[in-house]
């Protein structure tokens, strides 16, 4: 437990034995409110000290500002056991509402556990642990099982299962062995690997998603600013009413002073907004807490609120719906032999990271020889060029052999074509497909069911290639042969010609624009990619479109219970103010209304962090 939660308990309990002395036989009449005095000096003067310090700021009205004058005008009209006991409840209130929050913030924290603590290098022959961050790039570290990947980087020897479930959500361990890429922040179970750390600590996978859990609750939901805004009204409001209260009906009705002034001092304790104050944005960080153990980051509840709301969903193709694994399924060369073509087109798409280019260079398999390729130019959703052994290539789709000025050959077989074209002269075509993800078709239904209106596929890629994916997961709408500027500008004519909330699902290659330009980005299968991480408002870990519906499912939730919270809150001040007006309920009844509330609104609140 924290000190300062230690330090209320003590105070609470010192509070309640000076208040049993006042139970003393034949106290003076000045001893026994000397005792409560006492009393309320040990459990209310920060509360007070607040209040003032707050004035002192121009801050007027506030929750200690209600507290304070409650209690004073209380011991003013000589309710001296009623003023202790509105602000010992009022802390105990406190107390459990700090207790709370600490715990769930502590059990989020827990949940993101994925700092690593040290890594192994070898010296000499022995092992020895040093600080993640004080490895540099290109270093060999050696992982043993049971503990943490400290850096991104690749196996160079030795084989082991490591679960990401951490980072990803997904439980199922993933074996590697020499070659593969492991990510910072995931377990390693069953044996020893060596791995070349691929950057520093500081642009490791890890360090990247624990700086977004740590700035989540920066973007501020509408609900929370409005609560802001809302408070410089209400409180200065609420306190004018029951200055009217304590004088108007007396002076109307000639009636009794203290009954009145008594019953204005219910209704400023009624009537001060803790539960909404404390519990809406524990909410909202419950349930971006919730979301983040199942791989899904939320950057902001201002998203959440967002995707709560989304009518439209838009996906892109390529590496969304598609596992952007291509294979070269036909090699049709002119003129040259298809091992050339397909050599040439490697060496073209050296360095470029699109999905296509992947495949062109694990078809063709052997080394890449830097020397002889210079010039390298990407035209992106189109292709690429570079001069290679001298000589100009072009490597893309009909668009960019227009912009070559050649002529290329139409081919009937199904899948994306990569035209190849050297010094002015057509050389044939490589066909590639992609297979779309098992989860496609029921990430899409599943987005029905969360009320999704409209779902829409936008690419870069051929019309009939794009027909063959939308018909098998039944999309409504769909735009093809799409350059990324001409996506940007679809996106912007589906955000003007409806007031539904759209969200754009890419994987953060050609599209970041867009995912900075719909109402909510989610960028998939991040692990990894630092585009993706940077652009996109939420991040889906893994590729797994089935999250897209999930994280719309949250985030409902979430803000039902925001609802829940706020309803009943309010239900229940307002039935206190009532009772409180009519003289039905004391000072003692309002204390235990607002401190139930709060802790109800708290406990309520914690409910979205589960699945
Ligand atoms: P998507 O919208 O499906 O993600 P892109 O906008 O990335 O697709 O690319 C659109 C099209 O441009 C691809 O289908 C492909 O024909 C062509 N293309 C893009 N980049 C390359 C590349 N590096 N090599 C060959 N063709 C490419
Ligand atoms: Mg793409």
């Amino acid at each position: 437990m924290e000190t300062e939660h230690k330090i209320l308990i003590s105070r609470i309990v010192a509070c309640v034995a000076i208040c049993g002395l006042s139970f003393l036989p034949a106290l003076p009449a000045w001893a026994y409110i000397a005792t409560f005095a006492l009393a309320y000096a040990v459990i209310g003067a920060d509360v007070v000290y607040r209040a003032v310090r707050n004035l002192f700021h121009g801050n007027f009205f506030d929750e200690h500002f209600l507290m304070s004058i409650a209690t004073l005008g209380a011991f003013a009209i000589g309710e001296y056991p009623e003023a202790v006991a509105v602000m010992l409840f009022y802390q105990v209130g406190e107390l459990f509402q700090d207790i709370a929050v600490a715990r769930s913030r502590a059990s989020i924290s827990s949940l993101m556990d994925i700092r690593p603590d040290y890594a192994n290098i070898e010296e000499d022959g022995e092992l020895r642990q040093v600080a993640p961050d004080d490895v540099p790039g290109g270093s060999v570290i050696i992982v043993k099982p049971g503990e943490k990947i400290p850096l991104d980087g690749v196996v160079i020897s030795g084989e082991s299962s490591v679960d990401t479930s951490a980072l990803t959500g997904e439980s199922l361990p993933r074996d590697v062995s020499e070659g593969n890429p492991v990510v910072s922040g995931s377990l390693n179970m069953t044996g020893v690997i060596r791995v070349r750390t691929s950057g520093e600590y500081g642009e490791s996978t890890v360090a990247r998603i624990l700086e977004l859990v740590e700035n989540a609750d920066t973007g501020k939901a509408k609900a929370e600013k409005f609560m802001t805004r809302f408070a410089r009204y209400y409180t200065p409001a609420v306190v004018a009413a029951a200055v009217l209260l304590a004088v108007v009906p007396s002076l109307v009705s000639g009636g009794n002073w203290t009954v009145w002034l008594n019953r204005a001092l219910i209704f400023l304790v009624v009537s001060c907004p803790c539960a909404l104050v404390v519990s809406i944005p524990l909410t909202f960080f419950a349930g971006i807490g919730g979301a983040s153990r199942r791989g899904i980051l939320i950057k902001g509840s201002n998203y959440l609120e967002i995707l709560a709301c989304v009518g439209t969903v838009v996906f892109d193709k390529t590496g969304t719906l598609t596992r952007g694994n291509f294979s070269v399924t036909a090699v049709h060369p002119e003129i040259i032999s298809g091992e050339m073509l397909v050599e040439l087109a490697a060496l073209a798409e050296m360095y470029s990271d699109h999905p296509v280019a992947v495949s062109l260079r694990s078809a063709y398999g052997g080394q890449l020889d830097k020397e002889r390729v210079a010039d390298v130019k990407n035209f992106a959703g189109e292709g690429i060029s570079a001069v290679v052994d001298g000589r100009e290539v072009y490597a893309g789709n009909d668009r960019l052999m227009s912009r070559a000025g050649v002529e290329a050959k139409q081919c009937e077989k199904s899948g994306t074509i990569v035209h190849l074209a050297v010094d002015g002269v057509y050389m044939g075509h490589i066909v590639v497909s992609d297979s779309i993800k098992p989860e496609a078709a029921d990430a899409v239904s599943g987005l029905r069911r969360s009320g999704v209106k409209k779902v829409v596929m936008l690419t870069g890629d051929r019309q009939d290639v794009a027909e063959e994916v939308s018909g098998a997961l039944g999309i409504d709408e769909v735009y093809a042969g799409l350059l990324p500027a001409d996506k940007v500008s679809r996106m912007e004519e589906l955000r003007s010609s409806g007031s539904q909330k759209i969200a754009f699902v890419g994987d953060g290659i050609n599209d970041a624009p867009v995912l900075k330009l719909a109402d909510v980005g989610i960028a998939m299968g991040a692990v990894g990619s630092d585009a993706a991480i940077e652009a996109a408002d939420v991040v889906l870990m893994d590729d797994n479109p089935l999250k897209v519906a999930e994280s719309i499912r949250i985030s409902r939730r979430t803000l039902r219970i925001v609802v829940q919270n706020i309803v009943f809150a309010i239900g229940i001040k307002l039935a206190m103010l009532l009772l409180g007006a009519l003289g039905i309920a004391g000072m003692w009844e309002a204390v235990f209304a607002d401190v139930g509330v709060t802790v109800l609104a708290v406990l309520n609140s914690l409910r979205a962090m589960r699945a």
